[in-house]
């Protein structure tokens, strides 16, 4: 069965606000086996509406409609359902009688405009809703079967799953359920790990393997299909071994586990307690780290040692260093890294320093540079970075961060769990 979902909103096609309830609704049809080629967004004027509803008529056999039910003059779903089926509205009486009880319950009159959602084209039947005014419609008409849901996402959700999926598998013609794992990499360009995976990304191949990136996390989705969910998920489980045998020095994890993620986990195995000393990327580290539920047995905190002056007196660092390298310097990085080691009593110290821009770049030392520096109680290191000089600001930033949690991630990789002798 293939579907088009179609949102249904002036406020969604002006861009005042954003579409959730389409990916909401891909989402969970393709868990059902329901495959999505079409997403449509409509503003509120009823031909539009008409013209969009026969459209998807005649490229899907499911048509999942979200928005425009509600009792106000700009909701005409219900209308253009009527249009596009040929047939009139008709009041139905269970619809009445749960629109009365749901003022009732709030002790309140029904207003007399919200007596249009108890209509519903002829021939259709209405989704009951527990939680709003609005009923869902589903409407077969012409080999097309129609879904129609009130706007409200959490009104949306319940119906959806209450109401659409009993009904939707009771037809008997859903197809192979399909799953994903999506596993996120980072610290290696998205063309070079692109070439590396041509064999896995071509198409047509089974099961189905894409790239995406976003914030400089490259990410492989791995699509399956089989009769159940473990059948499929199963069907997926050995090209995802080969992503993991391949790439695995780059995996931070699967899902929402993004670089700050993995390394909470890495903190939380190893027992190893860490602090930061940020100047350019001015707490976004301990930013993304704190994000993440349960870090404070690991996380100490850090400062945001931006001035000079800061880096001398709450990073210790020697100002010596400054004068003879710069602030934006290997020396420095190792010095804020020790220091604050020091001054934390942490495990391991970590440090960033460079020139996030778009100002403040010379020849020597460009935009986008940037030391990390890292201290254990092996010693401490650095890492320079060249993260581009026509990079935004934000874009320097979030890299730097992420490349600086990266390292103490790799870094903690080889050490021993918390509960393992460290012999
Ligand atoms: P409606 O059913 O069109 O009256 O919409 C009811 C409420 O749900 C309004 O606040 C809409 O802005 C909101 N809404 C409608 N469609 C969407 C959507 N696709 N994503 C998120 N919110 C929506
Ligand atoms: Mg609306």
């Amino acid at each position: 069965m293939d579907a088009e979902v179609i949102a249904v909103g002036s406020e969604l096609t002006s861009g005042q606000k954003l579409d959730t309830n389409t990916q909401w609704l891909s989402r969970r049809l393709g868990e059902l086996g329901v495959r999505v080629r079409y997403q449509t967004t409509v503003a509120d004027e009823l031909m539009d509406q008409v013209e969009i509803l026969r459209a998807a008529a005649a490229r899907a056999q499911l048509v999942v409609i979200g928005g425009g039910l509600g009792p106000t003059q700009d909701d005409l779903t219900r209308e253009a359902l009527g249009i596009v089926a040929g047939v009139a509205l008709v009041e139905d009486a269970g619809c009445r009688r749960d629109l009365e009880a749901f003022f009732s319950r709030r002790n309140r009159p029904m207003p007399v405009r919200n007596r249009v959602q108890a209509l519903i084209p002829e021939g259709a039947e209405p989704l009951p809703n527990r939680v709003g005014t609005a009923p869902g419609i589903w409407l077969e008409h012409g080999g097309t079967i129609f879904v129609a849901l009130p706007g409200v996402p959490g009104e949306l959700m319940i119906l959806f799953d209450e109401q659409v999926a009993p009904r939707l598998r009771a037809t008997g013609r859903l197809g192979p359920v399909r799953v994903h794992r999506v596993i996120n990499l980072f610290g290696k360009g998205e063309s070079e790990l692109e070439a590396e995976a041509l064999d896995l990304t071509v198409r047509g191949r089974q099961p189905e393997v894409g790239i995406t990136a976003s914030d400089a996390t490259i990410s492989f989705r791995v699509t399956g299909e089989g009769p159940t969910e473990a059948e499929a998920l199963a069907a997926i489980e050995p090209t995802v071994r080969l992503i993991y045998e391949r790439f695995g020095e780059w995996i931070v994890g699967e899902g929402p586990v993004d670089v700050a993620e993995a390394l909470a986990l890495e903190l939380a195995r190893t027992g190893a307690r860490l602090a930061v000393a940020e100047s350019c990327t001015g707490g976004l580290i301990a930013k993304r780290i704190t994000d993440v539920a349960g870090v404070s047995p690991y996380f100490m905190g850090g400062v945001v040692s931006y001035a000079n002056a800061l880096k001398v007196s709450l990073a210790g660092v020697d100002p010596k260093l400054i004068e003879h390298h710069g602030a934006v310097s290997g020396e420095v990085a190792e010095a804020m890294a020790a220091g604050i080691r020091r001054v934390a009593g942490a495990d391991l110290g970590l440090s960033v320093t460079g020139i996030a821009g778009p100002g403040g770049g010379t020849p020597e030392k460009p935009v986008g540079l940037v030391y990390l520096g890292l201290a254990w109680g092996g010693g401490v290191e650095h890492r320079r970075l060249l993260l581009g000089s026509e990079q935004p600001r934000a874009v320097i930033r979030s890299r730097a961060a992420k490349h600086a949690m990266n390292w103490v991630r790799q870094r903690l990789r080889d050490w021993p769990s918390r509960d393992e002798p460290s012999e």
